[in-house]
C-alpha cells in the first residue's frame, strides 16, 4: 500500500516548518503522495506544491477547515481542491476573519488568570499574522515554562472551560462541503475519535456529512489511538466513507507521529486516494 500522508500542517497555520521543508521531510520518510492541510488557509499550496516537484513527491493541495457543528469544533478536510477556486478563498478569508478578535479575548482571560501579554507572546510563534491558533499561545505558555507540553497545557489552559478557552463559531458543515465541493475536492471528516458526541449524534453527523456530498473520515490518523484506526475503519465501511490517513504532524517534537511514519490503513476500507 502507497505511504499517503494526507495532513499536516506549515508556518502557513500552526505548523513550525515552512512548505519546503516538509516536503523534504515527507521525502525523506518514504512518503508517495502528500498532502499538506493547513487551518483555513491555503495560501502556502503554491511554496508546497513546487517543493514536492522538485523532489519528484506527489502531491495533493489541501486544507483543513475548522467548522461548528452541535456545538462542538469539528475539522473538514478538502483534498485535490484548487486553491484559487474563489468561493473557497472567500469562504477561507471569512473564516479566518474572527481569529484576531478572538485572540484577543484569549489574551485576557489569560491575563485575569495571571498570565500577562499572551497576545504579544502567542505573536512570536504567528508565522502568517492572518492565522493566530490557541497553539501559538500554547508554545508561549510552554516558553514561560507554565506547562511542559502542548498536551498540558490545553489541558490546563487552553481546553474548553479552562481559564483560557474563547468559544468561538467557525463556518457550517455545509459551508465546508460545498467550498471543498465547490473547488473540485473531496471533502473528509478529520480525527472523528477526537469529538465528544454521544453514538447517536455521531450518527447525525456522519449521515448529514454524507447526505452533503461529504466522501471520506479520517481512520489512520496522528490523533487516533491503535483501537481508534480498527474502529473507524468499521465506520467508514458501514457508512460508505473513504478512508484516509495522514499524521498531523505539526512539528519536530511536537507531534506524536512524524510524516510518514503511520502504519497502513486497516484491511477492507477504500483509500481515499484509490482513483488519484
Ligand atoms: P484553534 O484552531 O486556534 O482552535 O487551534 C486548534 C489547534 O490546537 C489544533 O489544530 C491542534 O493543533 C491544537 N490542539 C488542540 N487541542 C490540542 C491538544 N489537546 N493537544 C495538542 N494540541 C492541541
Ligand atoms: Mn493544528
Ligand atoms: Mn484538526
Ligand atoms: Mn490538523
Amino acid at each position: 500500500m502507497l505511504n499517503a500522508d494526507l495532513h499536516c500542517h506549515s508556518n502557513f497555520s500552526d505548523g513550525t516548518l515552512p512548505p519546503a521543508d516538509l516536503a523534504a521531510r515527507a521525502k525523506a520518510h518514504g512518503v508517495d503522495i502528500w498532502a499538506m492541510t493547513d487551518h483555513d488557509e491555503v495560501s502556502g499550496i503554491a511554496e508546497a506544491r513546487v517543493a514536492a516537484t522538485a523532489l519528484d513527491l506527489p502531491f495533493v493541495a489541501g486544507v483543513e477547515i475548522s467548522i461548528t457543528w452541535a456545538a462542538q469544533t469539528v475539522h473538514i478536510v478538502g483534498l485535490q481542491i484548487d486553491e484559487k477556486n474563489q468561493m473557497l478563498v472567500q469562504g477561507l478569508a471569512a473564516t479566518r476573519g474572527g481569529r484576531e478578535q478572538r485572540a484577543r479575548e484569549i489574551s485576557a482571560q489569560l491575563e485575569a488568570a495571571g498570565i500577562p501579554g499572551a497576545f504579544e507572546g502567542a505573536l512570536k510563534f504567528v508565522g502568517n499574522p492572518d492565522l493566530i491558533s490557541r497553539t501559538h499561545f500554547a508554545r508561549y505558555i510552554i516558553e514561560l515554562g507554565l506547562s511542559k507540553d502542548l498536551h498540558d497545557v490545553f489541558a490546563d489552559y487552553l481546553g474548553e472551560g479552562k481559564p483560557g478557552f474563547v468559544p468561538h463559531r467557525w463556518a457550517t458543515l455545509q459551508n465546508a462541503v460545498e467550498w471543498i465541493r465547490g473547488a473540485g475536492g473531496v471533502a473528509v471528516i478529520a480525527h472523528p475519535g477526537r469529538y465528544k458526541f454521544s453514538d447517536l449524534a455521531f450518527d447525525a453527523l456522519f449521515q448529514e456529512f454524507k447526505d452533503l456530498g461529504g466522501a471520506g473520515i479520517e481512520v489512520t490518523t496522528g490523533s487516533h489511538t491503535v483501537d481508534q484506526y480498527d474502529y473507524y475503519a468499521k465506520v467508514a465501511k458501514t457508512y460508505g466513507f473513504l478512508a484516509s490517513r495522514g499524521s498531523d504532524f505539526h512539528g519536530p517534537g511536537e507531534s506524536r507521529i512524524d510524516l510518514g511514519m503511520l502504519p497502513p490503513l486497516p484491511h477492507g476500507v477504500t483509500p481515499v486516494w484509490h482513483n488519484w
